[in-house]
């Protein structure tokens, strides 16, 4: 593990750090980007996608606050390593993704480190998986134009959405919000920066 730069230190949750330090995140970057896998910084990940910095992944997981109870929606699987993170706290992981070369390799790579409580298809996240809905958390990896009204109405009472919002490749925020007593609750928390999620169509 590399040593943590000072932003870390905003990671307080122990449980999330312990899963930042087990899930092995070489295993879901192309070969020739093996050597760069512990570095604190995003990596391409092939289909113009990335795999986000290993902090940005700790931030918005501790933000989701999941118990071994807790059955989360990602969307915007990619190569599945932030799925794992939340797999390793989670007690069901439902993830959804565009690219099904992508969605098909993360399914394998999660499935070789053996984790059992994985679901991944291929579809538009815009609409969540209405299947397996509420969810306690939902985490949305890539950054949506708006508020996308079917994720604030998969959430279970009191579940936690976090999204990053705004146009594509700048001036994005990233919100936590929750759903109580059928309010939904909006905080911003940190500019960023995420491919966008493609648009409903
Ligand atoms: N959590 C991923 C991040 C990948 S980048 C990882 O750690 O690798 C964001 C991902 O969102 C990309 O794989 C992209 O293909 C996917 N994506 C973009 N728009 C989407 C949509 N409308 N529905 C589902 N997935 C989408």
């Amino acid at each position: 593990m590399p040593k943590w730069p000072p932003h870390w230190t905003e990671i307080t949750d122990s449980a999330v750090l312990a899963a930042i330090a087990r899930v092995p995140r070489h295993r879901f970057v192309p070969v020739e980007h093996q050597t760069e896998a512990y570095e604190d910084r995003p990596l391409p990940i092939g289909y113009g996608q990335t795999i986000s910095q290993p902090f940005v992944v700790a931030l918005m997981t501790q933000l989701l606050e999941l118990t071994p109870m807790s059955k989360v929606l990602e969307v915007g699987t990619g190569c599945g390593y932030q799925t794992a993170i939340l797999a390793e706290l989670a007690g069901e992981v439902y993830s959804v993704e565009v690219v099904a070369e992508l969605s098909k390799r993360a399914g394998e790579t999660l499935d070789g480190l053996g984790y059992r409580n994985v679901h991944v298809s291929v579809c538009d996240g815009w609409d969540g998986w209405p299947e397996f809905a509420p969810y306690d958390g939902i985490i949305v990896t890539a950054a949506a134009p708006t508020w996308p009204p079917p994720l604030i109405e998969q959430l279970s009472e009191g579940g936690r959405l976090v999204i990053p919002i705004g146009p594509a490749g700048w001036d994005q925020m990233l919100w936590l919000a929750q759903k109580l007593g059928g309010e939904v609750i909006k905080r911003q928390i940190a500019p960023v920066r995420f491919v966008p999620l493609v648009p409903d169509d």
